[in-house]
């Protein structure tokens, strides 16, 4: 190939970049990003970022290091408007650019709530910008409203309970994350939420919102309502993909590829938050929104698309990770489970490891630990080796005893 468009300036349209360049690739390479901001890592916006004190923005790289070392054509500030499968080019403001490889690294934005637009004080959390938005909220001692109880809204409901602030968190659901990590750990991280002050109310969704230019309350579709300065949407994100429709590249929440990350049309790769792809591990397509695969794939799209006679599938247990409170929750592989099993449990003591295991027919699939730091990734190699419910059992047992 002799010239590289990615679309996508953050994670994983970084490491394709880095990726080509890393290969050897020396043609003109082109990053083209919607935002106005270098490439920032966002898992610090609901963390870190949201702490007291002088906040530390989590850039990747600096400009000279792209635009210089690498030789990168920046294009920042610029959202891609087009991509023209059979011309080959990708249309940016008024530019054609031409390409032989493209990689869509477009990932997703959120889903946002009816009846808040244009009312001050209600967010999202996607982006620095945002980022900037809430921190500036909690420094001014809001009071907070966080719409759903996900790993972002729970991230920021930690956050804000840190400052001494008061926090309600509303969800829709009977227990939190039910889908993304079942029943009975669902109700372990509602404990978490209570534990630590945090007004958490399931069951429940957001009738209205109520203010005058700016957000007072929040009516709730229990009759009830919470006064609030603050108030974050965490109810999900969707593949940023509108800006595909017409290309010829196949979509179906996300762009559709297959287990080498290519899509149907010529040169034409995706990666990321905005990818489905085959995952040969699971033999089943997924998209997945989370850093480690996000930044693999960046760098795998780029590989395979750079010698596809040589391309190798994509293949990982899904991991990714959460900071409540003072615990770490981590997750690896699936959590579509025919059982799920807790082979550790140490709630009772502060600091305490549970260990959650998921079956799926006789094989392990997933696992979840809270303060497990030490065991998760011994979990995700048997996942990865395709380890039996009875061996993994087994493994857990001798892990408790030792
Ligand atoms: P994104 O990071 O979404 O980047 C896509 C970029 O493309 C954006 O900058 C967007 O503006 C740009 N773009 C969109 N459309 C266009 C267009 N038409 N033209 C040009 N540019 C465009 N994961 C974990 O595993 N653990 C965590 O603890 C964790 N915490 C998180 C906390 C927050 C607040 C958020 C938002 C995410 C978190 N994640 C976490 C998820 C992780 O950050 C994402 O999986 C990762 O950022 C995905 O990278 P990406 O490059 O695919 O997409």
């Amino acid at each position: 190939p002799e010239r590289i468009v990615v679309v996508g300036a953050s994670l994983a349209g970084l490491r394709a970049v880095e990726a080509a360049r890393k290969a050897g690739f020396g043609g003109p390479v082109t990053l083209i990003g919607a935002e106005d901001h270098l490439p920032y890592d966002r898992p610090p916006l609901s963390k870190a970022y949201l702490d007291e004190g002088d906040p530390v923005t989590p850039w990747f790289r600096t400009a000279d290091h792209l635009t210089g070392e690498l030789g990168i054509d920046l294009r920042l500030g610029t959202p891609a408007s087009a991509l023209d499968t059979a011309s080959r080019t990708v249309v940016v403001g008024r530019d054609e650019i031409p390409y032989d490889v493209a990689v869509i690294a477009t990932g997703a934005r959120p889903r946002t709530l009816p009846g808040a637009d244009g009312l001050a004080g209600v967010h999202t959390l996607r982006t620095l910008d945002d980022a900037r938005a809430v921190r500036a909220a909690l420094d001014a001692g809001a009071r907070t409203v966080v719409v759903g109880a996900g790993f972002i809204g729970s991230e920021v409901a930690s956050g804000a309970r840190k400052r001494g602030l008061p926090v309600t968190v509303v969800e829709a659901m009977p227990t939190p994350l039910v889908r993304a990590v079942g029943e009975a750990m669902g109700q372990r991280c509602a404990a978490l939420h209570r534990a630590n002050g945090t007004d958490l109310r399931c069951g429940v969704g957001v009738a209205g919102f109520e203010g005058d230019g700016r957000v007072e309350r929040v009516r709730l579709s229990d009759g009830t309502a919470v006064e609030a300065d603050l108030v974050v949407v965490g109810v999900g994100a969707q593949p940023a993909t509108g800006w595909l429709a017409g290309s010829g590249v196949t979509l179906d929440d996300g762009v559709v590829c297959d287990a080498t990350l290519a899509t149907g049309g010529p040169g034409v790769y995706a990666a990321g938050d905005v990818a489905r792809w085959h995952n040969p591990l699971f033999d089943r397509p997924m998209r997945l929104e989370h850093w480690t695969s996000a930044a693999e794939q960046g760098a795998a799209a780029v590989r395979n698309a750079l010698d596809p006679s040589a391309a190798r599938p994509y293949e990982t247990v899904p991991y990714f990770w959460s900071d409540w409170y003072d615990t770490r929750i981590q997750f690896v592989g699936v959590p579509t489970a025919d059982e799920v099993v807790v082979v550790e449990d140490g709630s009772g003591a502060a600091g305490g490891r549970q260990v959650a295991l998921y079956r799926e027919g006789d094989r392990l699939v997933g696992a979840l630990t809270v303060n497990g730091q030490s065991v998760i990734m011994k979990y995700r190699g048997l996942i990865m080796r395709r380890t039996s419910w009875a061996d993994a059992l087994d493994f857990a047992r001798a892990r408790r005893e030792a």
